[in-house]
This record gives structure tokens, C-alpha cells and sequence, in this order.
């Protein structure tokens, strides 16, 4: 079995994004950058099926600017086979990421691909639905657990999902496109050995013209602002003052 899995170089989740001064995006230059989060978890779901044997290759995809490599190279250093690399600058919306996406699957065949649920710089939770969409395979989003199914003819898998009223269990059969949820699994950090390993690694690099896509965004960003900064709280003395307070100030008792 052949996995692919789809990492995304976003804002490294400690840094406190800043809005340009010109109100047109977000800050990114000096900014630290790092795998989304939810594909780390997606790189880990891959490496423990091929650890337990069920998976043969997994390889890494990532879409975006020459630095996007080193999310590949974090993917590798954690275990990934392989990267593969589409060069794009700029940024490339789900539907174009998911085009692009289909393209390699079409080269590639994997029986699954894991993406992360969603990305943390734009928050879309798109990508993952736009390529089963396109692909016409099963998918099941939101995963908690991933079980292989044996004895399944072409095999199949159950996914547990987080939902609101508890745990919902959905059968697909493969090829299957998955999207992890937080608590799938805890990633591995890469050991510095494996670090050099991975700069070994060999990444196939395409662009979009290669797969036949246009990536020429469909949305435009009017503006960008910072949340109100929120204005600073009061302390009461006692009860009877916040009492007072709620009923003659703010009157909302
Ligand atoms: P989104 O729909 O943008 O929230 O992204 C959901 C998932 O799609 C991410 O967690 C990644 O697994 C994948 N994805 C989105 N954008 C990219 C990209 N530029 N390169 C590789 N994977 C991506």
C-alpha cells in the first residue's frame, strides 16, 4: 500500500501574527514557519501503518514557494520515503491546492491520502473535501482512529470521527482521501540522525503547468485587520459592588 500525505508550511503556531501595515495580508517576512499542525498528525498516522507493516512508501506532497521544502524535509526527517514538491508562489486557495493535489494523485496511485483537517493560516478545512470531490473517492474527515479492515476485498478502513454528540464510525473502502483531527495520534519529533537522513531524500520538484492547473486565485482580499484590542477589566471590592455594577452600569441584571 502507498500513502500520500499532504503537508502544508504555515506560521510556525507560536508566533503572534501581525497584519501588514498596509492592511493587505499577514506579516511573513522574519516570521518562523513550520508544518501545519493537523499534518504532522497525518505524517504520524502514515508512519505507524507502515511501521505495523500494512504500508509500503509514504510520500510527502507540499504545494507553494522554494522554502516549502522544508516541510518536506521535516516530513522526511520524521520517516516520510519521498517528497514531492509544486513549486508555486503566492497563495494557492483549496481548490487550487486540491487540483494540483488530484494531478499527483493521478501520477502517484496511492491507496490513501492523509491531509490534515484543516490549515491553521487560512482555517478553510476545505482541501481534503474539494479532493475526494474531484478524485470521486471516499472520504472521511475529522479523524480520531484509523483501523485497516482485513479481509475487506480491496481493502477498507474504519475512521472514527469527532462529531458533536460523541464518536461516529464510517466504513470506506480504498483508495480513500482521510483528514486527521487532533487527537489521532501524538507525532514524533525527528532525531537529529534522521534529520540527515531525510536531506538525502530525494524530492521530485513539478509546477503547475506540469499538472495542468491554474492556480490564479479566485478570491480577492480586501483588507486585513488585527481583532479590537479589548479594553482593560476593573476590579470590585465585593458582591454588593459587582451587584451594583451589573444592575446600574452595565444594566444587564
Ligand atoms: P485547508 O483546506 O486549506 O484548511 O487545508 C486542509 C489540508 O489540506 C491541510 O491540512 C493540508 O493537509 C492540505 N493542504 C492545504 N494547502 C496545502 C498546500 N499548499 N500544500 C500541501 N498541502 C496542503
Amino acid at each position: 500500500m502507498k500513502i500520500l500525505v499532504a503537508v502544508k508550511r504555515v506560521i510556525d503556531f507560536n508566533v503572534k501574527v501581525r497584519v501588514k501595515a498596509d492592511q493587505s495580508g499577514i506579516e511573513t517576512a522574519n516570521v518562523k514557519m513550520s508544518m501545519n499542525p493537523f499534518d504532522e498528525i497525518a505524517v504520524e498516522e502514515a508512519l505507524r501503518l507502515k511501521e505495523a507493516g500494512k504500508a509500503a512508501e509514504v510520500v510527502a506532497v507540499t504545494i507553494g514557494p522554494a522554502a516549502s521544502v522544508e516541510t518536506l524535509r521535516t516530513a522526511m526527517a520524521m520517516g516520510a520515503d519521498r517528497g514531492i514538491h509544486v513549486l508555486a508562489e503566492g497563495d494557492v486557495e483549496p481548490l487550487a491546492v486540491a487540483k494540483l493535489l488530484k494531478g499527483v494523485v493521478d501520477k502517484e496511485s496511492p491507496d490513501i491520502v492523509f491531509l490534515g483537517k484543516q490549515a491553521i493560516d487560512n482555517d478553510c478545512n476545505q482541501t481534503g473535501q474539494m479532493l475526494a470531490a474531484l478524485a470521486d473517492w471516499p472520504q472521511a474527515t475529522f479523524a480520531s482512529k484509523v483501523e485497516l479492515m482485513a479481509g475487506e476485498n480491496g481493502g477498507a478502513v474504519a475512521v472514527t470521527r469527532e462529531i458533536d454528540g460523541g464518536l461516529d464510525t464510517v466504513k470506506i473502502t480504498l483508495p480513500a482521501i482521510i483528514t486527521t483531527d487532533l487527537r489521532l495520534n501524538e507525532p514524533r519529533y525527528a532525531s537529529l540522525p534522521n534529520i540527515m537522513k531525510a536531506k538525502k531524500k530525494p524530492v521530485d520538484q513539478m509546477s503547475p503547468e506540469d499538472l495542468a492547473v491554474d492556480v490564479t486565485p479566485r478570491l480577492t482580499t480586501l483588507k486585513v485587520e488585527e481583532p479590537p484590542t479589548r479594553a482593560a477589566g476593573i476590579k470590585v471590592a465585593d458582591v454588593g459592588e459587582l451587584l451594583d455594577k451589573l444592575r446600574n452600569e452595565a444594566k444587564v441584571i
